[in-house]
Order: C-alpha cells, then structure tokens, then sequence
C-alpha cells in the first residue's frame, strides 16, 4: 500500500500537475555563490552552475516523464528581466508535451542567458516529433521572445515580474484543467531581491489564496534569503538551500526537496524549513524590523518615523490632526 502510494505519489494524480520553473540567469551571482559552497580544490562555481542547470533539466524532463497528463512551464529572470521560455505563446496548456520539450527549453536558456552548455538535449529530441512544438521551435521563441523589463533602466530583481508570468501560467491552466494541482519551483542564487520586498511578497500572498506551492531551491547563506525564505513560508512551499554536500549532487537535491507533488506531499514530506524570519522590511532601507513604523492607510512599514507616508503620501495623524481645528464640545 505505501509502496504503491510512493510510486504514484510524482504523478500529482489523474488530472496531473502543472509545474513552473522560475530559473535565475543571474550568472555572476550563483557563480560566486555556488563558489562559495566548497573548498578551493574542488570544483569551481562555474562548473557547479554547469552540473546545476544540467540537473535542472533533466528534473524538467522527468516531471513530463512521470505522468502523460503533467505539464511544465519555464520562465526565466535576470536583473530587470523576465521572459517565459514554455509554454509557447498561444499554445493550449493541456495539450501534450514531451520530455524533450522541457529539456530543450532549459537548454536553450542555459545556452543564451549563461552560455553553458546542457548535453542531452539532441538524444531527447527524437520524441519531440509527438509535441505541438520542437525543441528546435522553443529556443527560437527564447530567441524572439524580447526581455520585458521590471524596472526600465534599474538593477531591480526579474523575479517579481517572472512570478507574475508564472502566476497567469496557472490561471490559464487552471481554466484549461480544474481539477489538477498547480506549484512553482524558484531556483535562483538568492541574494539580489533587495528591493524587491513588496513585489515578491504580494506574489506569495497571490500564489498562497490561489493555492499554488513555491518552492525554493538557493545557493546563497541564509542571511541574503530572507525574502525567498518567506516566499516559501507563505506558501506552504519547500525552501532547499544548496549545501556543501548536495550542490555536487543538485539532481537529488531537486528530487528530495521538489520533486513530490503537492499532492503527494503528505506521503512525501520535503525538509522542513526551520527558524524563518519573519520580520518585515523597511520599504526604504530594506533593513528587517523587530519594531517599525506603519502607515495606516497602505500598510507600508518604515524605521523611522514619518509626517508624511513615503509611498502614499498621506499624512500621519498626528500631523494632520495639528491642523485641523480644534472641536469644542457642545453647551
Ligand atoms: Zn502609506
């Protein structure tokens, strides 16, 4: 019995799963971050990054793999980017998709936005011939597909803007196929959302009511993943650092901490997430507060004390209540 609910448990059941890839091409960042997770004779970042990506799309793979009616989605982000990789513009969410499909899209991304190389992808073309698209189609799409910018001219983190396309991804399947279960998984190096506090946190309470899981794979210290660490919480979602011992095996990594459908989850239950910090961020300084300031109209938390709310420009009580002419009680 258990056996038989562990080998249907990835399948995320009849209906299916749909499973968005939000992939960082943020390459300096998870070079020195991956770097950081070894000592100096071993690999280096860049070949970390090489093995984690290759990983990352044969987990891509098996997820189609898995099930027939399982379907994928692909979106990638730098700073002040994002583009969606899968499914094609116009393509119906339900229709079928091959294992070289996925496998193609992240080969395609790795090979543009990080110049490196994923093998395998050509020995998994030969089962694309069943898919509305080719392998050969997606990375064209890649190609075409222009950047859309999160902050035109700004260093701003992609991964809001990439989470929003991720988000109209599940609408539009959950139109397509209502009964099935929908999840994001976010692999990014974890440090450069500064800023981004709002945008990513209105993301995860969206994803939260729609019942959508965001899982979170970093390489980052704990430290610079406050946010994303919160972005999991939220959600319900696994948060799975990259450590010294499982980035020289990022496949696993992504079966243990990923891999088992929100569904499945009860059976199989990913690392439990321990001691997140909860604490919000002061909008200006992006400094995480015990104690804060917060503006009673658009809730937007502050260190410092202000006459005048920063983001909505409505006055503080105090402030407009010294102008307001003083009610004498009536005789
Ligand atoms: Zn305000």
């Amino acid at each position: 019995m258990a056996a038989a609910a562990i080998a249907a448990a990835p399948s995320g059941g009849p209906e299916g799963e749909m499973l968005i890839l939000v992939l960082s091409a943020e390459k300096d960042a998870w070079v020195s971050a991956l770097g950081a997770l070894g000592a100096s004779g071993d690999a280096s970042g860049a070949q970390r990054l090489g093995l984690l990506f290759q990983a990352i799309a044969g987990f891509a793979a098996s997820h189609v793999a898995f099930s027939p009616a399982n379907r994928i989605g692909v979106v990638g982000f730098g700073s002040g980017w994002s583009e969606q990789l899968l499914p094609a513009p116009g393509e119906a969410l339900s229709s079928a998709q091959g294992a070289a499909l996925p496998h193609a899209a992240v080969a395609g991304f790795c090979r543009r936005r990080l110049g490196i190389e994923v093998v395998g992808a050509a020995d998994a073309g030969a089962d694309a011939s069943s898919t509305g698209s080719t392998p050969g189609q997606v990375e064209e799409l890649g190609e075409q597909g222009a950047p859309v910018a999160a902050g035109a001219g700004t260093s701003r983190s992609g991964l809001p803007s990439a989470l929003s396309r991720a988000a109209l991804v599940c609408m539009r399947h959950r139109r397509e196929v209502p009964g099935a279960s929908r999840r994001i998984l976010v692999v990014a190096p974890g440090a450069g959302t500064e800023g981004a506090y709002v945008p990513l946190l209105n993301c995860a309470f969206a994803a939260r009511d729609a019942g959508v899981t965001i899982d979170v794979v970093t390489a980052a210290p704990a430290e610079e993943t406050v946010f994303l660490q919160q972005v999991a919480h939220e959600t319900k979602g696994a948060f799975a650092p990259l450590t010294r011992i499982s980035v020289k095996s990022p496949l696993q990594h992504l079966f243990l901490c990923a891999g088992p459908s929100a569904s499945a989850r009860d059976v199989l239950a990913p690392p439990l997430q321990k001691g997140v910090d909860l604490r919000a961020s002061c909008m200006l300084t992006g400094e995480r507060l015990s104690l804060a300031f917060v503006c009673f109209v658009c809730l937007s938390v502050f260190r410092d004390r202000h006459d005048e709310c920063p983001i909505c420009h409505t006055k503080a009580p105090e402030a407009s209540a010294a102008k307001r002419p003083k009610l004498e009680p009536k005789a």
